[in-house]
């Protein structure tokens, strides 16, 4: 009763004593004192419906059942109004089989039960129809569901297109390779995408997919050196690994992943369920498919290699010149990498950093803890260049130019799958950026709901005044819109050279301490800061803040890039020398979601919200905990509350009639007789007597038919 509502039955004995039998088929007697929590329940609720708008209790509590009694029943899709909302069943259902599919196609939303075919359709006829582009929101936390929904959705609509072509062999096959590149086990996911991605499908006149176009948001590179307990590296590694060819191997100084200690920091390097010897054959293929020559993927395997052995590599701590100093240890086995550098430089750009002091360039020794964070940010660097250089590859081979004449512009569905609202015990930079994306979303989100609330009264000619809610508006003007907001005080202080997070921080509490939105660090030395967004509270630990942002490598290292013989490396790093771009990760992020968010504005959206029952990968487990939390993080308390403050409960005419029919005083003979006299001409062919209206023959069925046209 205390926490998240449940419901369920009260059974009262001949006592009086009152005995609930929850929904998780607990019993409780019901003290005295807790009677009055109780609430009945509404009818629409006992059984659940299929789209929650119809549920009489718009609550948070309504919702939470209703979907725990369709969990129970094993219907994963649950509607709230154009909103899906997907519960992962964790397990093989016979839903989406081509048989499936074609129910689906041409049906209206709503015609059949709730299904993600049926959003997917609803884009396809919708960007057909009314020639304009589409798109699908898929939010929810990791583990939802919202990577295997996206590739659903591109199912359907590479079946309802329905050619076979090479192109959409490409565009389906482009997933195994970012997933390979991009995913990793996780303890909430054995296949956690750690980076966003949108993916907008190109078709032409006929409806034939034409071509398609992605963009990817902030890979997690810091997996790249480290990763939790339980958690492996990406999945590539340990493909290649398992199922390179053994003279490959060879050559590229490979044994298995137990001797990286790049791929060993989990202590976990296999994945139930996953084969990453038969997985690399399928990378392999998908990367031929998409116009990766051999070579690409052998200087693609070349440089994972590279990777390895270089967090292989040891430091040895040394005094110089009473300066804490480091060597390389020589016992390692890195012949790979001095034959992509050359040796000397080498060993330096890891044990040195040079400076500008009175206009000359000084070497100073680093520490072996230094020369570890260099060798790291190296190694994360060129990982994260060499996704992006696989993505552009990717995006290449999928673009393809409009065949239509020029005076159409062909139209597209994008697929949004995106990391949805974190609020972790430790939360960093990566989680701040997030939420500012989730609170653009969401803003997105409210607003679409809003709109489609007043379109709903202005097709029912129904005069309203204006109905009035409070949106996150507040929120992204501190993170991001005021002058000084938080993001732009982290850049700043990125670009001073002696910018510490603590400086950052200071400037940030003496800004925003006013406001309410805003939280200063808990303690005096603390250093955290807290912003209240649309999903609840979260605090911050600044701690890395500036160096994460910055996202730079030292000259040194970027020196032993252009050193390096190998093209690929060089490649990959070429940005950096021309830089007129932004520099820092967040003004990047900020740059690439601006633009992400005004293509959303120009489409019409769908929403997709997918949801966890359990953390343990369970079928048929609902934790009602999780999943309250998870309501209130996919702001679908703001649909209902947008509905409450309007006209939330709607009836169509004849469903009114006939449940409140009673209520009207009138005697039911007068209503019966102003029937007759409405439906039948003569007079004389109805009688009203005491309790029964009586007819002539022929007009009973002529009700009847008349009764079945309304
Ligand atoms: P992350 O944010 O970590 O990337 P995600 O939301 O993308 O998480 P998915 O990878 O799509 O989550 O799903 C996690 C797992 O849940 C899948 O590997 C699969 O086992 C299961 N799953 C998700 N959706 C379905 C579904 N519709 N049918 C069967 N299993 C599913
Ligand atoms: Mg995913």
């Amino acid at each position: 009763i205390i926490g998240v509502p449940i419901g369920g039955y009260v059974k009262v004995s001949a006592s009086g004593q009152c005995c609930l039998i929850d929904d998780e088929g607990k019993e409780c007697n019901i003290p005295e004192g807790e009677k009055a929590s109780l609430k009945l329940m509404h009818p629409t609720s006992v059984e659940g419906v299929d789209d929650m708008i119809r549920l009489g209790d718009l609550s948070e509590a309504g919702l939470l059942r209703n979907l725990l009694v369709r969990h129970k029943q094993g219907s994963i899709y649950t509607y709230i109004g154009s909103v899906l909302v997907a519960m992962n069943p964790y397990q093989m259902l016979p839903i989406y089989t081509a048989e499936q599919v074609d129910l689906y196609h041409g049906r209206k939303l709503g015609e059949l039960p709730p299904h993600i075919f049926a959003i997917a359709d609803s884009c396809y006829y919708n960007m057909r129809r009314n020639k304009r582009n589409q798109c699908c929101i898929i939010s929810g936390e990791s583990g939802a569901g919202k990577t295997e929904s996206t590739k659903l959705i591109l199912q359907f609509l590479a079946a309802v297109s329905g050619q076979h072509s090479w192109i959409e062999q490409q565009i389906i096959q482009a997933n195994p390779v970012l997933e390979a590149f991009g995913n990793a086990k996780t303890i909430r996911n054995d296949n956690s995408s750690r980076f966003g991605k949108y993916v907008e499908v190109f078709f032409n006149k006929e409806g034939d997919i034409e071509g398609a176009h992605m963009e990817q948001y902030l890979l997690e590179k810091s997996r790249v050196c480290h990763q939790a307990p339980q958690e492996r590296n990406y999945h590539i590694f340990y493909c290649m690994l398992s199922g390179m060819q053994s003279d490959h191997k060879k050559t590229l100084s490979l044994g298995d992943a137990s001797q990286f200690k790049y791929l060993t920091e989990g202590d976990c390097l296999t994945c139930d369920g996953r084969d990453d010897n038969d997985e690399f054959g399928r990378i392999h293929s998908a990367l031929k498919i998409l116009t990766f020559s051999d070579r690409d993927c052998w200087e693609i395997f070349k440089l994972l290699a590279t990777i390895l052995h270089m967090g292989n590599i040891d430091f040895q701590s040394t005094i110089m010149n009473n300066m804490d100093s480091c060597d390389v240890m020589s016992s390692n086995n890195f012949s790979l990498l001095l034959a992509l550098y050359p040796q000397l430089i080498f060993l330096k750009s890891l044990t040195h950093r040079s400076f500008m002091t009175n206009r000359e360039i000084v070497m100073k020794p680093l520490s072996s803890e230094q020369a570890t964070d260099t060798r790291d940010a190296f190694a994360k660097a060129m990982y994260g260049r060499l996704f992006v250089w696989i993505f552009t590859k990717i995006n290449s081979a999928i673009h393809k130019p409009q065949t239509d004449e020029p005076n159409y512009t062909r139209k597209s569905t994008g697929l949004l799958d995106i990391f949805g609202f974190e609020n972790f015990p430790q939360n960093s930079f990566e989680q701040l950026c997030i939420n500012y994306a989730n609170e653009h979303l969401q803003q997105f989100f409210v607003g679409h709901i809003f709109k489609l609330e007043q379109d709903e009264y202005s097709k029912e000619e129904i005069s309203w005044k204006r109905i009035a809610f409070s949106d996150n508006q507040k929120t992204l003007d501190l993170l991001a819109v005021k002058p000084l907001n938080i993001l732009a005080l982290i850049d700043e202080e990125s670009t001073f050279p002696k910018g510490t997070d603590a400086t950052m921080l200071n400037k940030m509490n003496k800004e925003h301490n006013g406001n309410k939105l805003y939280m200063s660090s808990k303690s005096n030395h603390g250093m955290q800061f807290g912003v209240k967004h649309f999903a609840g509270t979260v605090y911050y630990d600044c701690e890395g803040f500036l160096e994460k942002n910055r996202d730079s490598l030292s000259v040194d290292i970027m020196e032993l890039v252009q050193k390096s013989s190998n093209k690929l490396l060089k490649q990959i790093f070429e940005k950096e020398t021309n830089k007129n771009s932004i520099s820092t990760l967040s003004g990047q992020f900020r740059q690439s979601l601006d633009s992400l968010m005004k293509a959303l504005s120009l489409c019409q959206p769908f929403f997709i919200r997918c949801f966890k029952p359990n953390d343990k990968k369970m079928p048929m487990v609902f934790n009602r905990e999780l999943c309250m939390q998870q309501l209130r993080y996919s702001g679908m308390l703001e649909t209902i509350k947008i509905r409450k403050s309007g006209y939330p409960i709607r009836h169509t005419f004849k469903d009114f009639l006939q449940r409140y029919r009673v209520l009207l005083k009138t005697p039911a003979a007068n209503c019966c007789a102003a029937i007759c006299r409405a439906m039948i001409k003569d007079e004389e062919d109805w009688k009203i007597g005491k309790t029964k209206v009586f007819l002539r023959d022929h007009h009973d069925s002529f009700l009847e038919l008349e009764r079945e046209q309304e």
